[in-house]
């Protein structure tokens, strides 16, 4: 059984718990973001980060070349490493890959990506944001094979060889898609979706395959992406998925026995 656990990068995920949860099994794939990171790199860099949002409503960071450098050097160079050096700690091997190490992540560019300002949509300039459309499951099955825990990220590559900039739920849903696996555990700073996002009591328990819409509706920001994720991997394949804590001990259990939002 291998499962994929993606770790979120807001401020407010702790990777603590979820590493000493994660030091007894070899039989997984973890996914991170890095918001919070990047979003400090580019302050101390002078290119402060930038967010629009689509006609649709969903909100993604701005990835015009010089932002997107950003986001490479603060996953594959930051976030990624500590997690590797974090699972050494617990005596766990791991390797951290980007998308475009190995080709692992393919994707394509987004070439109509479109804001919506003032009532306007505007088309984005030197956008360098992607969708991933395939993932090189055998690198990492062979990794898993031996032993070797994979930790992977943002970016992505394109068949032209370009780097893109791609939404880890989404890679994370990929990746489970992709490996068969038997359950994704998107792990965030809140309880799972939220009915009112500023009580954590109003946590949604089940997502059924049906109707999804209604439950898109209340996820506002990023949470929409990692709904649109979940609906992914269940329509993929993969039996268990669960939008859960990443605080608190033991996230990766907990989830996997159901705590948070479970999609269906
Ligand atoms: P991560 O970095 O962990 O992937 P994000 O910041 O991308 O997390 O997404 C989680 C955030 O989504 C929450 O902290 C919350 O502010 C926001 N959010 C918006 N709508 C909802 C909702 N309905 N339920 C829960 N969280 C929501």
């Amino acid at each position: 059984m291998t499962i994929v656990v993606k770790i979120g990068g807001a401020s407010g995920n702790t990777l603590d718990p979820l590493v000493a949860d994660l030091a007894g099994r070899r039989d997984y794939v973890l996914v991170h973001g890095g918001s919070d990171r990047v979003d400090r790199l580019g302050e101390a860099m002078g290119r402060p980060a930038e967010y629009y949002t689509s006609p649709s409503g969903v909100v993604s960071r701005r990835s015009d070349p010089a932002h997107l450098e950003v986001v490479v050097l603060a996953l594959a160079g930051g976030v990624q490493t500590e997690i590797v050096a974090a699972l050494f700690r617990r005596g766990v091997r791991a390797v951290g890959l980007s998308g475009v190490d190995g080709g692992l992540l393919l994707a394509r560019r987004k070439e109509g990506a479109r804001e919506a300002v003032g009532g306007r949509v505007l088309r984005l300039a030197d956008d360098r944001s992607g969708t991933v459309e395939r993932v090189d499951a055998t690198l990492l099955r062979a990794l898993l094979g031996l032993g070797i825990v994979p930790v992977v990220g943002p970016p992505a590559i394109t068949a032209q060889g370009e780097i893109v900039n791609v939404d880890a739920d989404r890679v994370a849903a990929e990746v489970a898609t992709a490996l068969g696996a038997q359950a994704l555990l998107l792990l965030t700073n809140v309880p799972g979706l939220l009915r009112d996002r500023t009580d954590p009591t109003t946590l949604v328990r089940s997502v059924p395959r049906e109707g999804g819409d209604e439950f898109l509706a209340m996820a506002a920001g990023r949470m929409r992406k990692k709904v649109l994720a979940a609906r992914a991997a269940v329509a993929g394949g993969v039996p268990r998925v669960v939008i859960g804590t990443s605080q608190g001990i033991d996230p990766v259990r907990r989830a996997l026995a159901g705590e948070g939002t479970v999609f269906a």
